[in-house]
């Protein structure tokens, strides 16, 4: 390890049995012998709690410890996450394992960190025993205290939904369809309540014995939907990604890390876990891949790079997932990889000191609320503000052009650009914030559904968007799913289901750009009262109406895009109209998963291709890795420069 440039490593998130094989039966010292073995070669460690597995003799002797699916059925020993986060008596196995691990290892001073739990979410689906369902209708009580009042928030009546009595409500089933969105919406806030709660309660409990330690826990991306991801991190000292690059798109990943970039501000993020080699059989990535994935995770404003794991498992659920040695424990290609970039970019740290973090001129705002009300409500796959981000991003990504996501509440006075995509529930105060950005200068680019829903998943009996008529200089009267039209060819069910994809023609100009494109997924049905028109639709339900406008306020103004998935070229763009009036420059010019990401006087440029690339930068500089000439970037396949510019 130490060999391999490792100086960190993370242990012990899966190993309760082999900690406490039975109540109050301690062993730990094979983890203190791991300890004192990784301190004697200079090698930090994360230390984890082990409470995603617990072990046998616990699940059985206590089973209100194990989470229940929407049938009541209890889970089986041998998944992983299998307990319930309500459980009043895991939170006292909890606290006894926790206590133990914290208290006996704290003397050894390697340990840098705690992580808590593995991934905390639903992974084996959210619990619905008793103590849960109790538990959602005392927080629905808490929340709306009379029924009167819940039945109105969740405006029920329709296939005879009144509730006369608390003990009629139950968490929504999370298997079959359809359930009442605004129960589903709830739901999905208390499960998000609850688990964020047990984290807190694993937070404070290492906290109340190691005051000074680092403690974090590790997500996951791009945009992890289950539940609310902000204030899991503003309650954790560091935001921690398990990030493994195989699994989306370069883009997306330079989306994840955006994210977490943006939950700690001005703190880097930890990747807790990434691949050296497959996931499973299928997709090993190429030893510069790897190399070049690192030097993108350090661009983006990372601080740890940790590789699940040190040996492929010879046994268990994830013996196909490749550790750094091989299942017989030698050293071989990833050895290799990972030794080679390791132990370069120590070298190259040290070089260039420190780096302030990336900043982005651009935020996208993420709101839980919005991306819970599509998964709570029947829309079609393509509709949804999680998708949006993705595609919006990328556009940005191709320009080099750095964003950040952050939440609606978080002061956003110092961006350029702000991007509402499908943004379809609007607070009043949001709203004015909006507005005193706008006013200032700021841009704003609201595209598809925005403000038509309240924060219950109904729709609005008003007329959309919601709080921002004047702003955007429009009203939203409805939409149309762009699914299919009725051919007489097409068939919701006789004799089989068979559709075809609409794309509704728009046309206008976007600056001096004369334009043709094509909505797709949704269009929004939008009368106009005072913004200027750039692009119609040309035929169908809405020829002629508004496709895209634009209205100024003050010093900004505020662009509206009546569609969710417009072609790319139009998507590129109205993305580069936006910046240029928000005045945010493009980054070099470089092809598509070819990033330039800048650290304060620092380039990072990185080839994430097969092919050889270059990148002009716009200011010269002296190359740290890589070659320059003048201000031209030379990249091999997936090759890696450094520019520092004085
Ligand atoms: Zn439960």
């Amino acid at each position: 390890m130490r060999d391999a440039g490792i100086n960190l490593c993370r242990i012990g998130e899966f190993a309760w049995s082999r900690l406490e094989p039975r109540q109050n039966e301690f062993t730990l010292d094979w983890l203190h012998q791991t300890l004192d073995i990784l301190a004697e070669h200079g090698i930090d460690v994360m230390m984890c709690t082990p409470t995603p597995t617990p072990p046998a003799w616990l699940t059985r002797a206590y089973p209100d410890t194990v989470m229940a699916n929407a049938r009541g059925q209890r889970a089986h020993h041998g998944a992983r996450r299998h307990y319930c986060p309500s459980s009043r008596t895991y939170r006292e196995h909890t606290r006894r394992i926790v206590t133990k691990l914290v208290t006996d290892l704290k003397s050894h001073r390697n340990i840098v960190a705690w992580q808590l739990d593995n991934e905390f979410g639903p992974e084996y689906g959210w619990c619905h025993c008793d103590n849960c369902q109790e538990g959602f209708r005392a927080w629905l009580k808490a929340r709306y205290e009379t029924l009167d009042r819940l039945n109105e928030a969740w405006k029920t009546g329709f296939w005879s939904t009144d509730y006369t009595d608390w003990a009629q409500i139950r968490l929504a089933e999370d298997d079959y369809l359809p359930i009442y969105p605004s129960r589903r919406m709830d739901s999905r806030r208390f499960w998000s309540d609850t688990i964020n709660a047990y984290a807190a309660y694993q937070y404070d409990l290492v906290r109340s014995i190691d005051p000074d330690i680092t403690i974090t826990t590790n997500g996951m991306g791009p945009i992890y939907t289950f539940f609310d991801y902000f204030k899991l991190f503003d309650k954790m000292d560091v935001a921690c990604d398990d990030l493994y690059f195989d699994y989306a798109t370069q883009d997306c990943n330079a989306l994840t890390m955006n994210v977490y970039r943006s939950f700690k501000p001005g703190k880097p993020f930890w990747i807790a876990e990434t691949g050296s080699g497959a996931l499973d059989h299928n997709r090993p990535p190429l030893p510069d891949q790897f190399r070049a994935w690192a030097y993108s995770s350090w661009a983006h404003g990372g601080d740890a790079h940790i590789v699940f794991r040190w040996r492929t498992c010879l046994s268990g659920q994830e013996q196909e997932l490749q550790g750094i040695l091989e299942h017989n424990g030698r050293p071989r290609h990833r050895y290799r990889t990972v030794q080679k970039t390791f132990n370069e970019i120590r070298q190259v740290r040290q070089q260039l000191g420190e780096m302030p973090l990336p900043k982005a001129d651009v935020a996208f705002i993420v709101d839980f609320n919005t991306l819970w009300g599509y998964e709570s409500a029947r829309v079609g796959a393509e509709v949804g503000a999680n998708q949006q981000m993705m595609t919006l991003h990328k556009q940005l990504y191709a320009r080099n052009v750095l964003a950040d996501f952050i939440p609606p509440t978080r002061d956003f006075q110092q961006y350029r650009l702000i991007i509402l995509a499908n943004l379809m529930m609007i607070d009043a105060a949001f709203a004015e914030r909006l507005k005193a950005f706008v006013r200032g200068g700021g841009i704003v680019l609201a595209i598809g559904q925005i403000g038509m829903r309240d924060f219950n998943d109904n729709y609005l009996a008003e007329t959309a968007p919601q709080h921002l008529h004047d702003l955007l200089g429009i009203t939203i009267e409805g939409g149309m799913y762009l699914t299919s039209f009725v051919g007489p060819d097409e068939a919701l069910a006789r004799p089989v289901r068979h559709s075809r994809p609409v794309e509704l023609p728009m046309s206008g100009a976007i600056g001096d750009a004369q334009i043709r494109g094509i909505a797709r997924a949704w269009a929004a049905d939008c009368d106009v009262q005072d913004a200027t028109i750039l692009l119609r639709f040309d035929t169908d339900t809405y020829a002629g109406q508004a496709a895209l406008t634009e209205k100024p306020t003050g010093n900004g103004k505020a662009i509206y895009l009546a569609t969710t998935h417009p072609d790319d070229a139009l998507l590129g763009r109205l993305i580069e109209y936006a910046l240029a009036a928000a005045q945010v420059p493009l980054g070099p010019a470089a092809p598509l998963y070819v990033e330039v990401v800048r650290r304060g006087a620092v380039s990072f440029c990185i080839n994430h291709t097969a092919e050889p690339q270059q990148v002009q930068l716009d200011t010269p500089g002296r190359p740290v890795l890589g070659a320059v000439e003048e201000n031209t970037v030379k990249l091999a396949p997936f090759g890696v420069a450094i520019v520092k510019h004085d």
